[in-house]
């Protein structure tokens, strides 16, 4: 028998929840990606890269095309000159990105920070570096940064913290201030930084996303990680990059190069063009992705859902303690997948320990007008 390398680990609640979708034919808002498809001069450049025969292996840190825009669109926002040759590296999603970056920190024995509720691939990646996460829980109801908590969570030991902003699954942001108290709370201590920007163009209500990349003392004990998916809403395309100054990118590119050695050629040739064409589409997308979030809050209204509008993400929180309290929120997403026909994720799989009255679910508003329409008709009918 083989012994596992991950004991504790199955399916994620993300391949469950699709599944189930697809079985019971329920409207799919629970893993995260946009039933609508990316712009279309950005997919017909994949086909005319694919004929013009950009299909061999791309160069292993990303092509200098793309990684020249990406340097570009970051000197635009966040006002950082970084090197697309030793700073920016391409990486088949951002999930390779993260785990790349783990495996170059994390030493066995060392400690990470990871805030809960948080992604799922955190903490597999550092246990496979034989690492070990301390979690430590954002403040309800609003999912801050609790700094006591972050304070008394710190140890000779810990070797890396791992910030998400904006926040999946709440939504919540990191403000500059926020950025400046954990500069002064990490900078006589040896602990760098990944922070998982993916959502970076999806802050709403006029607010700005506070990038590492505009920090200069945290960007240079930093990862910071992003995603094309996300962002061109092309997430079955898992292309990603990662950012960080050139000793960190140096043994991330290490470990990036055995892992997966380079990205798809075809898409990267297609999103460099794009980028360049459309500077204007990460401008847009906050105003694009808020009309959504609007439109299902909205009708949502007339639900018993209690809920208050997300500040950032596609994903929007929702408390059902009105409507089948008796549920835990796993039974609660079953029961709104199979009785009413609308898949949701449950938020204490992304928790360590859930506090035990949690009763959130998440939907995922990426998605057409009329599945929000349809979708919000069958909650509200609840
Ligand atoms: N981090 C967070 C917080 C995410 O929600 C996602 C989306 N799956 C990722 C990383 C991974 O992005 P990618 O699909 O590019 O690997
Ligand atoms: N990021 C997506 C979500 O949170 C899912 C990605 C995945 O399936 N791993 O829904």
């Amino acid at each position: 028998m083989i012994t596992s390398k991950l004991p504790n680990v199955g399916t994620t609640i993300f391949t469950r929840m699709s599944q189930l979708a697809v079985e019971t034919g329920a409207l799919n808002l629970s893993q995260g990606f946009p039933d609508f498809d990316g712009p279309q001069a950005l997919r017909d450049a994949v086909a005319q890269h694919i004929s013009a025969g950009h299909n061999q292996y791309a160069p292993m840190t990303g092509l200098p095309a793309l990684r020249e825009q990406v340097a570009a669109k970051i000197a635009r926002l966040y006002g950082r000159a970084v090197s697309a040759d030793t700073e920016v590296t391409i990486t088949p999603g951002a999930t390779q990105a993260i785990f790349c970056a783990i495996q170059a920190l994390i030493q066995p024995g060392d400690e990470v920070i990871v805030f809960d509720p948080s992604y799922d691939s955190y903490e597999p990646s550092v246990e496979l570096a034989g690492g070990r996460c301390v979690h430590v829980p954002l403040a309800l109801p609003g999912f801050g940064i609790d700094w006591q908590a972050l304070s008394d969570a710190l140890s000779s030991k810990t070797r890396l913290i791992i910030i998400n902003s904006p926040h999946n699954p709440s939504g919540a942001l990191i403000t500059r201030a926020e950025l400046d108290q954990l500069a002064a709370l990490i900078r006589d201590r040896d602990i760098y930084l990944i922070s998982d920007e993916v959502y970076e163009h999806l802050v709403f209500d006029g607010a700005q996303h506070a990038s590492i990349l505009a920090h200069e003392e945290l960007y240079q004990r930093a990862f910071v990680v992003s995603s094309f998916g996300k962002t061109y809403h092309v997430t079955g395309w898992k292309t990603g990059y990662v950012v960080a100054p050139p000793a960190l990118s140096g043994e991330l590119r290490k470990i990036h190069q055995y892992v997966s050695f380079c990205g798809v050629t075809p898409l990267q040739w297609a999103l460099a063009d794009y980028m360049a064409a459309h500077p204007e589409h990460v401008t847009e997308l906050p105003g694009f992705y808020q009309a959504k979030r609007d439109l299902f809050c909205d009708l949502l209204g007339n639900s018993r859902f209690n809920f208050k509008r997300t500040p950032g993400t596609y994903f929007q929180l929702a408390d059902y303690s009105a409507i089948r309290p008796d549920l835990d929120d796993v039974a609660m997403s079953e029961w709104l997948t199979r009785e009413h026909g609308v898949a949701t994720i449950p938020v204490s799989v992304f928790y360590q320990q859930a506090p035990k009255d949690l009763r959130l679910v998440r939907f995922c508003f990426a998605k057409r007008e009329d599945t929000l329409r349809e979708a919000a008709e069958k909650l509200c009918a609840i």
